[in-house]
């Protein structure tokens, strides 16, 4: 039996820590019925469960370092084998390295599938540390707000949710962001102009106020998706 290739959607949104991809990505799946797919979401998963992954990864994560490709590609396409990614997924924080994108074209022809924008969120390192510093989460739905740039509407109560358990990650830290501002600019930066040379490369400003960039991230969907 041949299986018919439905054609889904493939987001990447390229960017430093604190950018705002992980922000975006769950406001373009809300929108769009997208699948987010965060490999630091799902590394930190890894390293709660205690997984052979999770205890290899965990101390190079704490030191803003980056997981092996090896690591990081069988969590990948362990995601990708779950049926819900067939609606179309959005890459947050994968690829990381050229190994990665390469195995990620890869895997991607093996489905049939083909990335339809690589989007380069455009931030200045200066203002990274404060983005990364101020950062927590709501416990219960994930949902990301800021000490300064985003809180909920009600003091201590999640707007997704009525959570009002929040969590900082471990490696948020000033120390740590240098490090993790290394990384990205040895090992992810040159995606920009992998991309680039594929066609598939799109920007936007990433400075811009939290719902301006969703706003220019739609339209990029729309029109790539169209
Ligand atoms: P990333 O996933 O790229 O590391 P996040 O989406 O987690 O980044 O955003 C980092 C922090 O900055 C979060 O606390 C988020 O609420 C906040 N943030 C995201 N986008 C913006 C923005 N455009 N302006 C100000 N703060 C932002
Ligand atoms: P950020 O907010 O910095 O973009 P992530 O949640 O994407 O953070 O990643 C947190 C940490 O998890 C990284 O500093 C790195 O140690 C590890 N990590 C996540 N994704 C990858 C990846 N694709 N390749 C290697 N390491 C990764
Ligand atoms: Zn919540």
């Amino acid at each position: 039996m041949t299986e018919t290739t439905t054609r889904s959607a493939v987001l990447i949104l390229l960017g430093p820590p604190g950018a705002g991809k992980g922000t975006q990505a769950r406001m373009l799946e809300e929108r769009f019925g997208l699948v987010q797919l965060s490999t630091g979401d799902l590394l930190r998963a890894a390293v709660a469960a205690g997984t052979d992954a999770g205890k290899a990864a965990k101390a190079v994560m704490e030191a803003g370092e980056l997981v092996s490709d090896e690591i990081v590609l069988a969590i990948l396409k362990d995601r990708m084998a779950e049926p819900d990614t067939a609606r179309g997924v959005i890459l947050d924080g994968f690829p990381r390295t050229p190994g990665q994108a390469e195995a990620l074209d890869a895997l991607l022809s093996e489905q049939g599938l083909a990335i339809d924008a690589a989007i380069s969120i455009e931030v200045e390192d200066a203002a990274m540390v404060r983005r990364v510093s101020g950062r927590y989460t709501c416990a219960a739905c994930g949902e990301g707000y800021h000490d300064d740039f985003k809180q909920p509407a009600q003091a201590g109560i999640c707007d997704k949710c009525g959570g009002t358990a929040f969590k900082r990650r471990a490696d948020d830290n000033a120390e740590t962001v240098g490090a993790r501002l290394t990384a990205y600019h040895a090992s992810t930066a040159p995606l920009i102009a992998y991309y680039e040379a594929r066609g598939v490369l799109r920007s936007v400003d990433g400075m811009a106020a939290i719902d301006t960039i969703a706003q220019n991230l739609a339209a990029i969907v729309s029109e790539v998706t169209a």
